[in-house]
């Protein structure tokens, strides 16, 4: 190229300006693209491929290809140059293309004649559209300055693409985001539901990826830099009064928003004819697709601080700001990159599913999902990038599968399917009013879990007969404030009303891990989850745990008080906590407050170390629950929140329910209640277990009360337990084979 590379890129992005501004077809308008770049780097062949569906790739315009090849000859992703190009994200220059790794010849096109080819990913935000082509018929590599151009002007394609501008009528080039598309995720909480998209996070949307004016641009960056800059050392200058631990990683971040480098590299971009909000989702995009590669957890954090601030100063620029004011649909399906506990909290129960690309089956943003019964899936991978706000979508929890856009076929199988699903809780229904009673006459008591005031009317409706876990954080985490004393006693009372004498067991504050209060000082743990959490937070900074167990005295007002800690370890640590319940006790009674009838102090088991505790221990806890997702996390040494390890371990390992036998064993001995309140006692053929195995009472969400209740009044536990001990004698790793086999021949 004779010219600077800044100009010849300007040059062209120019012409692609008059293209865009034209009155044209879609078709038309790609057709010109091609012919235009082709002609300004002097190339014979210039071709732009599409993504026909999420793994097809469609040659959809070229300039010196077979004509009749266009909208016929297609790929797959990985497959031929073309493909490869579009699965790496990288750039493939070479003066020899049939020598190059994975060629793959179209004959259609008559490409054969054509020796160098150079093919640019056409992207945007780490999402790829398609790939630009170039071919010379001499051997020859493009020079850096070249490919520079050609990257700025497939940026402007990935945004145009975005914006629908190559949409042909005749469908032969579908819009981008009007296509059915599925996406196959994980369970993170069965059921099914039909509504909107709600997208937490709405992308920015360029639409002016072209800018005629450099200067104006750089202007208009450094201003936004400036305000970004401010808007950092701001949050620094907070977070060195209120969360000191953060200072490091915002220093970080502020270096990086100091960065001359990448302040630079987008002033490049802008002098090549891009606008300023177009150079950063460039160098956007660019930190994106590096990060999908990057193995290096620190880099990736780095990225990651990257992605963010582009974020930010594209809002600043664009003016549209996080909360872009949206309405929520008609039927609200939240779809997020991942959200914690509290974020899902604040929309509420009008959601009507929850979809995540990331996110797990043992979050807490998980629990709030299944306590609300609405189905979660997660994994569902781009989900944020395809689907817009206001879109239809289908969510499968029970197969752990989106259909977003979807058409007429799918729709009806889906409603066939919300129709059985109603079927079936009908059929609960009809026993809601009968006892959990076995084949073998013994009677489970099954109990809900709880944490919302909106919980509550959950109680009558399911058939449970009290609250076997009343989760007291989510009341602090729906808060950015430390909630007082008076508010919580009048909450605690109102949930006392709602339960109409039913047992209430309030589990004390149990933060830390992923329940984060963004009121409290963070802290920088290296695994949280066995880390500075529950009860150990309440021993050591009692302040909380005192008020909020005066709370709970007060809220009882004489009536019965069920207490119960979360994650006791060890005999000493019951001790302490029922010593702070004795002493807020009598500083109620000195107060002349009427003390509750009668009093419940209870364990939480969810550390093994607690089933070997010593027989003490088990006497003088009024009833233990078993806090299964914990439990089963420390016993296999297997994070709740990781996926991939989460699964390898099956509850129904003959290991685990062995421990669970034991806990029951000994808990009989003492005279202790025992319940199981983990996630595992909504699980019909875990629950049945458990029960066999002599745990008598099961807390789970309110939806599970009816299948678990349906199946345990089909099965004789004597007859389970028999099944149970063979596939133990038979050393069999879990006894789920044989008890689902066992279950089939059950009448
Ligand atoms: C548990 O660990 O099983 C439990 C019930 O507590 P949480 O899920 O709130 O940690
Ligand atoms: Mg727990």
């Amino acid at each position: 190229m004779p010219e600077t590379m800044e100009t010849a890129s300007r040059r062209l992005l120019g012409r692609l300006r008059d293209v865009m501004a034209a009155d044209a077809a879609g078709q038309t308008r790609l057709d010109r693209i091609v012919g235009l770049i082709a002609g300004s780097m002097g190339a014979e062949v210039c071709s732009i491929y599409l993504f026909r569906d999420a793994d097809t790739l469609e040659l959809c315009a070229t300039e010196g290809l077979a004509a009749e090849a266009v909208h016929k000859t297609r790929m797959r992703l990985g497959e031929g140059l073309v493909g490869r190009v579009a699965r790496t994200r990288q750039v493939i220059n070479t003066a020899d293309a049939p020598a190059e790794r994975g060629f793959r010849y179209m004959p259609e096109t008559g490409e054969e004649r054509y020796s160098s080819f150079c093919g640019i990913p056409i992207q945007r935000l780490g999402d790829v559209m398609g790939v630009l082509v170039v071919q010379f018929r001499d051997a020859r590599r493009l020079t850096a300055d070249e490919i520079y151009a050609l990257e700025v002007v497939a940026m402007v394609l990935a945004e145009m693409t975005e914006l629908g501008a190559f949409t042909s009528d005749d469908g032969a080039i579908m819009a981008r985001h009007q296509q059915p598309v599925l996406f196959r995720g994980a369970t993170g909480q069965e059921g099914a539901a039909g509504g909107h998209v709600f997208l937490h996070e709405p992308r920015v949307v360029v639409t002016n990826p072209i800018a005629e004016d450099p200067q104006a641009e750089l202007v208009r960056l450094q201003a936004a830099i400036d305000t970004l800059r401010v808007s950092v050392d701001e949050m620094l200058e907070r977070s060195v009064s209120t969360a000191p631990d953060q200072v490091q990683v915002l220093e970080a971040y502020r270096m990086f928003a100091n960065s001359k480098s990448w302040l630079r590299r987008m002033e490049e971009d802008i002098r090549g004819g891009l606008s300023a909000e177009a150079a950063v989702e460039k160098e956007q995009s660019l930190a994106r697709s590096r990060l999908v590669e990057a193995g290096d957890a620190y880099l990736r954090d780095r990225l990651h601080d990257l992605d963010d601030l582009s974020n930010r100063l594209l809002r600043i620029l664009t003016g549209q700001g996080s909360d872009t004011g949206a309405d929520l649909p008609d039927n609200p399906v939240l779809v997020a990159r991942n959200i914690g506990p509290g974020e899902l909290l604040d929309y509420g129960r009008r959601l009507k599913g929850v979809v995540l690309e990331e996110g797990s089956v043992g979050s807490h943003a998980a629990i709030i999902a299944r306590a609300w019964a609405i189905p979660l899936v997660i994994h569902a991978r781009n989900i944020t990038t395809e689907a817009l706000n206001g879109d239809p979508i289908l969510v499968d929890g029970d197969q752990g599968v989106v259909h977003l856009r979807p058409d007429e076929t799918v729709k009806s199988a889906f409603a066939d399917k919300l129709a059985m699903q109603t079927r079936a809780q009908e059929r609960y229904a009809s026993i809601r009013e009968l006892p959990a009673e076995t084949q073998c006459g013994r009677r489970i008591g099954l109990h809900m879990n709880a944490g919302l005031m909106a919980d509550l009317p959950s109680l009558p409706s399911s058939g449970a007969e009290g609250v076997g876990l009343f989760r007291t954080e989510l009341q602090f985490l729906i808060r950015n404030q430390m909630p007082k004393r008076a508010e919580l006693s009048a909450l605690y009372a109102r949930v006392m009303d709602a339960a109409g004498g039913k047992r209430v067991a309030f589990r004390t504050l149990d933060i830390g891990s992923d329940k984060v209060l963004t009121y409290m000082k963070p802290q920088d743990e290296p695994n949280p989850a066995m880390g500075w959490r529950a009860i150990r937070v309440g021993l050591e900074k009692p302040g909380v745990l005192r008020m909020q167990l005066q709370a709970l005295i007060r809220a009882a007002n004489g009536r019965a008080l069920t207490v119960m800690f979360p994650f006791i370890a060890q005999m000493e640590e019951f001790r302490a906590a029922r010593a702070e319940f004795d002493k807020a006790m009598e500083r109620e009674r000195i107060l002349g407050h009427p003390l509750p009838a009668k009093v419940e102090v209870g364990a939480m088991l969810e550390t093994p170390s607690l089933a070997f505790a010593p027989d003490l221990f088990f006497q003088e806890v009024d009833f233990l629950s078993i806090g299964g997702n914990d439990l089963k996390q420390f016993f296999f040494a297997a994070d709740r929140e990781n996926e991939r390890v989460r699964k390898r371990y099956d509850t129904l390992n003959l290991s685990f329910l062995t421990l669970i036998e034991q806990i029951a064993r000994r808990c009989d001995a003492a005279g202790t209640p025992l319940s199981f309140c983990g996630e595992d006692a909504g699980r019909p053929i875990e629950a049945v277990c458990f029960a066999a195995l002599g745990v008598r009472m099961l807390s789970m969400r309110p939806a599970s009360i009816g299948p678990v209740k349906h199946l345990l009044r089909r099965v004789n536990l004597d007859d389970l337990r028999d099944v149970i001990e063979a596939a133990r004698q038979r050393g069999d790793q879990s006894v789920r084979g044989a008890v689902s086999d066992w279950l089939r021949g059950q009448t």
